[in-house]
């Protein structure tokens, strides 16, 4: 059924990039985890092979590919068990770096998206605050002109690819007595003088560099103000959704991995002289769960259709991030129960994918906000344009 999204040129990069994965990240994936760290080369071997740039056009150095490249490119990150190797790539290119490339100006694609797609650089989002996350309205980090620069104060915190990374999209208010009308996406220097970050520790994402930030009278240039002041909410709602669908193709990976890996185990693991998968209860559990991540998968595909026609879509794209980080949690719930013992021990690979699938309904908008959202469209009859 499938097929009708994926021609043969797709299924072709499918195989390649999975090639890549196997060599490039699976044999090393358990180390990054535990020096809570991807490498610098890692990134550069995947912006060698175009992967950070499906998105992007050649002007910037991407492949301009149609947007189920970019499917096959979150499916396929997000199968290497590991959530934080996973969001790394996909918060650079898809959740950050947009932003720059939709709305900055030439100066700023060359000097920050064309290294971001070739590996060289990172990036980084920083929305949330200690104080505001969900009520991004509500942020208090402040951009004040003064000649041909502004000067930044504030905090960020749990921003991805912040502590390694080299520079961040940061929303922020270049008019603090607005709220929505006064914010603004500045690109600040990761080491510029006046930022200073403090590396988080975590329940999973393991090797995913999340950081807090701090902003100390950060002088930063003008032109890397993103568009136009006073935009920045505007642009935002437009660039997560795009997020929220990468979040809901991200569940979609994870999950199809998670179910391969139990049915193995399964056909694999003993108990009462036959293997685990000829009990019926988990066997029905299993078809019940295949089930549902088949329709997840079906609903998922058909947003990125949509939104690969340029359609703006907040609540399906809202509906899939929900759907499929709720799925993903209770899929992995139930798969390590089938490992028993074992999938509580670090050794076998679900304890990892159930830990990194806990964040799936809380980053990126929670599932509270996107039922909020979906509420607000489907009973108070708001529309989004
Ligand atoms: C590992 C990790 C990586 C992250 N990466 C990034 C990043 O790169 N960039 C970035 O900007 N942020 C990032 N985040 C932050 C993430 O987006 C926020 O944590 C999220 O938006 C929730 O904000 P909060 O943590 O402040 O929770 P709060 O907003 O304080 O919410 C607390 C609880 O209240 C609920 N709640 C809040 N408002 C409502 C409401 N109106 N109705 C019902 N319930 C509500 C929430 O759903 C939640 O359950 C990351 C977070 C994590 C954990």
């Amino acid at each position: 059924m499938f097929d009708y999204y994926f021609n043969d040129d797709h299924k072709l990069f499918r195989r390649s990039l999975r090639d890549f994965f196997d060599k490039e990240v699976m044999p090393f994936i358990d180390e990054w985890e535990a020096q809570q760290q991807i490498p610098k080369e890692i990134w550069k071997k995947m912006g060698d092979m175009g992967y950070l740039g499906l998105n992007f056009p050649e002007s910037v150095g991407g492949t301009d590919l149609d947007f189920f490249y970019s499917v096959i490119f979150a499916e396929e990150v997000s199968k290497c068990y590991s959530g934080g190797f996973a969001i790394s790539p996909l918060v650079n290119s898809y959740m950050a770096a947009p932003y720059i490339f939709k709305y900055g100006s030439e100066f700023q694609k060359e000097k920050y998206v064309k290294p971001a797609v070739a590996g060289d650089q990172i990036c980084s989002i920083a929305i949330s605050e200690p104080g505001a996350g969900s009520d991004v309205a509500n942020i208090q980090t402040k951009a004040i002109k003064n000649g041909d620069h502004y000067i930044v104060n504030g905090s960020k915190t749990f921003i991805t690819n912040a502590y390694y990374g080299d520079f961040i999209v940061t929303v922020l208010k270049t008019n603090p007595e607005e709220g929505i009308g006064g914010v603004s996406l500045l690109i600040i220097d990761r080491n510029a003088e006046g930022v200073s970050a403090r590396k988080l520790n975590k329940l999973g994402w393991h090797a995913s560099d999340t950081a807090e930030l701090s902003f100390d009278n950060v002088k930063v240039p003008v032109e890397n103000l993103i568009g136009e002041e006073g935009m920045g909410f505007y642009y935002l709602m437009g660039g997560l959704q795009l997020e929220r669908l990468i979040g809901a193709i991200m569940g979609v990976g994870a999950c199809e991995s998670a179910m391969s890996y139990t049915l193995k185990y399964m056909s694999e693991r003993q108990a009462f002289n036959r293997p685990i998968n000829k009990f019926q209860v988990l066997r029905h559990r299993m078809a019940q769960l295949a089930t549902e991540v088949e329709i997840n998968k079906a609903f998922a595909y058909h947003c990125a259709k949509l939104h690969a026609q340029g359609e703006y879509i907040v609540k399906e794209c809202s509906m899939a991030k929900l759907n499929s980080t709720e799925l993903s949690d209770k899929l992995m719930y139930q798969c390590l129960q089938s490992f028993g013992g074992y999938g509580f021990m670090e050794d076998y690979k679900i304890a990892r994918m159930f830990r990194d699938s806990r964040v799936g309904t809380i980053g990126g908008g929670s599932s509270e906000i996107m039922r909020e959202i979906i509420a607000k469209i489907v009973i108070d009859g708001q529309e989004y344009e």
